[in-house]
């Protein structure tokens, strides 16, 4: 979940759940009044009038009474000069929060027990009841000053006297539990909001802090160079996102830092190895010349073999320098390309054809072979690929085989929409730990097996780097002792 979602939903719970749990929860309470009512007091009420009209649930619990007293009066109305069935009328009214008061004429003649508590309702429900105040029988009337409510039922003395039996039932308590009902409502709903406030800031500070501190510890791991010590976050938000792109950065860092001492060190090797196949071809010359100014090439022949070698080793240091120069061109992006659009055939079997005179001298064969439909055009660099091809070539010849004679074959092949060159020797071969590397700059494989074998091991990523410029890939497949095939490809291309 992102933060934002995360945010959105700890909004949405915070608002709604304590609005679903309080109402929840009035609405149990509700249900246990409603039966707390029915149990104690035997009477059917709905929720809703438990909480909107306690008048009409008291006077609802004074009903049956009501209806009793009703019938006492209109049937046995001597009742009402009974004073034990008046205690015991008035007893089940008491637990209703209610008292009975009978008057004759205008004179109380029975006040229930809790009647004195209301002295002064009594008085008034009295003077109500003689002055005809309240004639209507079974009527509820609310006194300002006390909330009671008050029920009158006619009676008819048998000695002729007209009066009333009134119901007092006090509103108060009703009143005092409905307040109390919605104090504990809205207490409840303020611990639920508080609750739920409280557990929903937490997954959220929870979901914020613990993957803000991981990625202070890592930063603070990287700021004392520690390159290796990895952030890993599961999390799928915002922040889950920062720590990944950081963890992306410090793996980027590590694999740079990692490629630069790499690179130093190769460096350093290539010094060593170019200083050394410099040193070798200098000490020889030196040597020759020193030979003949002391005078030991003494005949015409011996001079020109002494020339001739001291012009060979030149040459290679020659060839090891421009190498090195042409290298350091094609690294930082100087050489400009030019592109042509040649017949493949036609290109490479005159390249072929040239090396078959040179290397014949060598006791080295060279092949031409061509699965490509003649005519087959190619975009490439002509000097370029040819440096590409000198490349191989002088490779076959320098890790050759010396006990058997050599050869070489170049073959096109058709892949899709290049050319495939490959130049395959019956060399040395490259063991299966160095062949991933050759094309690395300045790596040079095997180097007991290659000693003699003057390189800078810079040779094969000048071919990678050009046939990459021109939109091709290198490959390479080797036996150690068989043999070594080295492919690249060159874009076709149209007139
Ligand atoms: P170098 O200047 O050492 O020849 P290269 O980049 O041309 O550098 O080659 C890298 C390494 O690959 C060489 O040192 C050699 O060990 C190996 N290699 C390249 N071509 C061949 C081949 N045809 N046969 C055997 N080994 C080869």
């Amino acid at each position: 979940m992102t933060l934002k979602q995360k945010t959105f939903t700890a909004f949405l719970v915070m608002l709604l759940l304590p609005i679903v749990l309080t109402a929840g929860a009035a609405v149990l309470g509700m249900r246990f009044e409603v039966m707390r009512f029915k149990q104690e007091y035997d009477v059917d009420v709905t929720a809703l009038e438990v909480i909107n009209s306690p008048a009409v649930v008291l006077s609802r619990m004074t009903q049956t009474a009501f209806s009793e007293l009703s019938n006492a009066a209109a049937f046995d109305p001597s009742k009402f000069t009974d004073v034990i069935w008046l205690d015991e009328a008035d007893e089940v009214l008491n637990n209703k929060f209610s008292y009975l008061v009978v008057i004759k004429g205008e004179v109380p003649t029975y006040i229930g027990q809790r009647g004195t508590e209301f002295a002064s309702i009594s008085e008034r429900v009295i003077m109500s009841s003689s002055t005809g105040e309240t004639t209507t029988s079974n009527a509820a009337v609310l006194f300002n000053d006390r909330k009671v409510i008050i029920k009158f039922g006619a009676i008819y003395f048998s000695d002729g006297v007209r009066g009333s039996f009134v119901i007092v039932s006090d509103l108060g308590p009703m009143l005092s539990a409905s307040r109390g009902r919605l104090i504990f409502t809205f207490a409840a709903g303020g611990l639920i909001v508080l609750i739920v406030t409280v557990v929903l800031m937490m997954w959220v500070y929870k979901s914020l802090l613990r993957p803000v501190l991981a990625l202070r510890n890592a930063t603070r791991e990287l700021g004392k160079g520690d390159l290796n010590y990895r952030l890993e976050r599961k999390e799928k938000d915002e922040i889950g996102e920062i720590c990944a792109n950081f963890e992306e950065m410090r793996r980027h860092l590590k694999t740079q830092i990692d490629a630069k001492e790499q690179y130093e060190l190769d460096v350093r090797e290539m010094v060593s190895n170019v200083s050394h196949d410099l040193k070798t071809p200098l000490t020889a010359i030196k040597g020759y010349a020193e030979g003949m100014l002391d005078g030991v090439a003494d005949t015409e022949e011996k001079r020109a073999k002494y020339l001739k070698t001291i012009a060979v080793k030149a040459n290679d240091m020659t060839t090891l320098v421009e190498e090195l120069s042409y290298f350091s061109k094609l690294d930082t992006n100087k050489m400009p390309y030019k592109f042509e659009i040649i017949d493949a055939n036609g290109y490479f079997s005159d390249c072929v054809d040239e090396y078959a005179i040179e290397l014949e001298m060598k006791d080295f064969e060279i092949h031409f072979v061509s699965e490509i439909e003649p005519g087959t055009l190619v975009s490439i660099d002509t000097e370029q690929i040819r440096r590409v091809m000198n490349n191989l070539v002088g490779n076959a010849v320098k890790y050759r085989n010396n006990d058997i004679h050599g050869i070489m074959n170049v073959r096109l092949t058709d892949a899709n929409d290049s050319v495939r060159v490959s130049v395959s020797d019956n060399g040395i071969g490259i063991s299966k730990t160095a062949l991933p590397h050759i094309f690395d700059r300045f790596y040079r494989a095997d180097k007991s097996r290659t000693a003699g074998r003057a390189g800078t091991g810079i040779g094969l990523a000048i071919v990678k780097k050009i046939v990459e410029e021109h939109g091709g890939r290198v490959f390479a497949r080797s036996e150690l002792g068989s043999g070594t095939t080295i492919s690249f490809t060159v874009k076709k291309g149209a007139k």
